[in-house]
């Protein structure tokens, strides 16, 4: 089994748009699908990929609710597991989260370069504490951003800072950092926080990514891909690259994420219901 754990996609009628944009910022980029969520589905399903976590970012107060509707909807596939996002910033946070919770979604993902505060601002703490309370995790865009200039939002000497405030489950992406490899060997490595492993290909020297999760522990690794900007392929390439054995590479791209988001215990009830 395989459960790709970073990927993104959006509402139909904005798709076209959406993804021309979002690649052009990112320094025109070439996406690997149409932006759809069947477009994503095709592409998952050609390379072998089970299950996959859709992220969407609320960049704004107002476009919440839309994005958890729309993360709700697509949950609704048996492939797919949506997680929602809140601004940080919003008056309705909390009871957003409360409603993420209540859709059924599994976790949120904060992209604070879209969002425009730092991963630690102070107000972060009652944000993530709640996340806890409600049984979520966290997953964060980590290091650089192609789309914005610096100063980064989400460095991993900050990344570390904001641990201290955060008591369930939390995924920096990227390898821990997207272009921070030093940082993230000095900072974050063997901290209680996942890594995935998305857009490392290319991105990312494979001796580089080999310290990293010799470091931090295979425990805590995600496969994901990134996709559209990346496939699973990609980034399979560069993990198969890396020397691990069969059942780490399957603790990688199934288990840890599967007992992660409980899918390993849906499994168990269905076996138990033949
Ligand atoms: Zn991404």
């Amino acid at each position: 089994m395989r459960l790709d754990f970073h990927t993104h996609c959006f509402p139909d009628p904005l798709a076209a748009r959406a993804i021309q944009k979002v690649g052009h910022n990112a320094g025109d980029l070439l996406p690997h699908t149409d932006g759809t969520l069947d477009g994503l589905a095709a592409l998952m399903r050609r390379q072998g990929v089970d299950r996959f976590v859709v992220l969407n970012i609320a960049t704004n107060a107002r476009q919440m609710k839309d994005v958890n509707d729309f993360a709700a909807r697509m949950n609704e596939r048996e492939e797919v597991v949506g997680f929602g996002s809140v601004h940080p910033k919003a008056e309705n946070v909390m009871e957003e989260l409360e409603r993420i919770k209540a859709l059924g979604l599994k976790g949120v993902k904060f992209q604070f370069d879209y969002q425009g505060l730092y991963v630690d601002d102070p107000c972060m703490k009652p944000i993530y504490r709640k996340i806890a309370q409600l049984g979520l995790v966290t997953m964060i865009h980590a290091g650089f951003d192609y789309g914005f200039a610096p100063p980064y939002m989400a460095p991993p000497e900050r990344i570390a800072n904001a641990l201290r405030w955060v008591d369930s489950p939390f995924i920096a992406s990227h390898w821990g950092g997207l272009s921070c490899a030093e940082g993230v060997l000095k900072h974050l490595c063997g901290l209680p926080l996942y890594f995935d492993t998305s857009y490392g290909y290319g991105a990312i020297a494979a001796p580089t990514a080999a310290r990293i999760l010799e470091k931090h522990g295979v425990e805590r690794f995600l496969f994901g891909s990134d996709c559209p900007w990346h496939t699973p392929e990609m980034e399979l390439r560069l993990l198969g690259s890396l020397g691990l054995s069969e059942s780490e590479m399957d603790r990688v791209c199934w288990k840890n994420g599967a007992a992660l988001l409980g899918l390993d215990r849906e499994k168990k009830t269905e076996d138990l219901t033949i």
